[in-house]
């Protein structure tokens, strides 16, 4: 079944970054697995300007989560082909862990 929703989502001009608060554009994607949630192949992405970056990529990358961070357009052209949802997704953006 095709939806003209997935084809209009994809079209959403200049993604911004997942980071808690931020609006920036996004220029980095990080994709991460959770293995208590995931299957090995499956892969969350996360968005990042320049300045978080770092930020999310250290949060995924101490609990192991990280696996690959391209920037956007090596992401967008890589991936064509592939199914997958863009986005922080409904596991929600970082920040949002209790303490
Ligand atoms: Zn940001």
């Amino acid at each position: 079944m095709n939806s003209p929703e997935s084809a209009a989502e994809s079209a959403v001009a200049a993604p911004i970054c997942s980071a808690k608060g931020c609006r920036a554009d996004a220029v980095w994607v990080l994709a991460w697995n959770n293995p208590k949630l995931h299957t090995p192949e499956r892969r969350k992405t996360w968005l990042a300007c320049e300045e978080h970056r770092e930020h999310l990529s250290s949060f995924l990358g101490v609990r192991g989560f990280l696996k690959d961070v391209v920037t956007l357009a090596e992401w967008e052209s890589g991936r064509s082909g592939t199914e997958g949802s863009q986005g922080p997704g409904p596991d929600g953006p970082p920040g949002t862990e209790r303490p």
